[in-house]
């Protein structure tokens, strides 16, 4: 296959996908990062939107096998975020500028966590009289519970498939009916039935994931009309099974992280070829991987970045894998970092703006 000629077809179709996935040579990888970030220019332009990424609880139902804050890790100390202090943050992001906020926890599906957040989301939209645009990244609920949450204000929704693999998803989770691949789909049908702009993505690099799988995962945000994709790598996690074996296995040498941000930023850069007007983060798991990690993926095609907000007391209890970046930093830091890795790939922020995606106004007629 000849690169040259796929970055130049109008469609790319599955084996085209696989071909640019599996990309390693030096040369390749810069001809398929440009070609991506000349999509972004044209669909969404040189700007990257900010959401503040406030994790304001790491108490959780489930146990999936690869997450740092999973029910059966004890060594964590559970916390939530008092209420004022997730209202002083939603007010520094309003007034810092950063246009959006992203509220994220472990899951909890109790009336009492539902309708705690019920109240927060109608609290943040009070600020500035509903500047600040919400998203919200509180796991699996019920239609009638996503549709409170809606009602309350919030309008952005991320909830990722993990891998659009049933099976690869069953080996990643445990096999109690509590972590079922198809309630995870139904929520996200859900979501979008409910009016929320609706956000997935998958873990890049998982054991026993194939680049046919990750070319699905494109082809699935593509069937299911997704407007924003959130996707990293996977990182180890040392008190996890997954963690436990892939270290095990000899699979988490420097030679395989390597690996699996490269194919983290080839996702990025082949889901903005393939869907072009999807918003798409930077995530932080690229950083974990590699310092420049989010950098690398704004040029090559994402334009969502998600600076930490999370009270710096909480921070060390909130790590779904090791090397967490920024553990340390405060949210000035967050900001000013940020703020200097845009400008230095050529980009600029987007301050006090949504910065919605694109794509779910381009695709209102096929919204359920
Ligand atoms: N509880 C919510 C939100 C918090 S978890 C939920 O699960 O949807 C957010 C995301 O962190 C998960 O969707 C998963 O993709 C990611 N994650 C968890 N453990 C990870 C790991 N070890 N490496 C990379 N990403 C991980
Ligand atoms: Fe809980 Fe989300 Fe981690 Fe699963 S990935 S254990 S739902 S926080």
């Amino acid at each position: 296959m000849d690169l040259q000629t796929v970055l130049h077809k109008d469609k790319l179709n599955k084996e085209d996908l696989v071909f640019l996935l599996g990309l390693t040579d030096p040369q390749d990888l810069q001809a398929f990062y440009a070609a991506a970030y000349a999509v972004k220019l044209e669909y969404i332009g040189n700007v990257d939107f900010y959401r503040g990424l406030l994790e304001f609880s790491n108490r959780c139902i489930k146990n999936c096998r690869y997450c740092g804050i999973r029910r059966g890790n004890t060594e964590v100390v559970r916390f939530d975020t008092p209420r004022e202090d997730i209202l002083h943050m939603a007010r520094w992001c309003y007034e810092n500028h950063y246009g959006s906020l992203c509220l994220q926890s472990g899951e909890r599906q109790d009336e009492a966590f539902i309708s705690y957040v019920e109240g927060l989301i109608r609290d943040i939209k009070r600020i500035g009289g509903g500047a600040l645009g919400l998203t919200l990244c509180c796991g699996e609920q019920t239609e009638a519970t996503y549709r409170r949450w809606f009602e309350a204000g919030a309008h952005r929704y991320l909830l990722r498939i993990e891998t659009s693999n049933p099976a690869l998803y069953a080996a990643l989770h445990p096999q109690d009916g509590h972590h079922e691949w198809q309630v995870r789909k139904d929520c996200l049908d859900a979501l979008a039935r409910t009016g929320w702009q609706v956000g997935t993505g998958v873990m890049i690099g998982l054991p026993g994931q194939t680049l046919e799988d990750l070319a699905d995962d494109i082809l699935f945000y593509e069937a299911q009309n997704i407007a924003m994709i959130g996707m990293g790598p996977y990182v180890v996690h040392h008190n996890t099974p997954i963690g436990n074996e892939v270290v095990a296995a000899g699979k988490d040498s420097p030679a395989d992280r390597e690996r699996r941000l490269r194919l983290g930023i080839n996702m990025v850069a082949a889901t903005r070829l393939y869907l072009k007007d999807v918003n798409i983060a930077a995530t932080t798991a690229l950083q974990a991987l590699h310092p420049l990690g989010r950098e690398m993926a704004l040029k090559a095609g994402a334009n969502i970045l998600m600076p930490l907000v999370t009270l710096p007391r909480f921070r060390t209890q909130y790590q779904l894998y090791d090397n967490k970046p920024c553990l340390e930093d405060g949210q000035e830091e967050c900001k000013n970092c940020l703020a200097s890795r845009v400008a230095s790939i050529g980009d600029r922020v987007g301050w006090d703006q949504w910065g919605d995606s694109p794509h779910f106004f381009n695709t209102l007629d096929r919204q359920p």
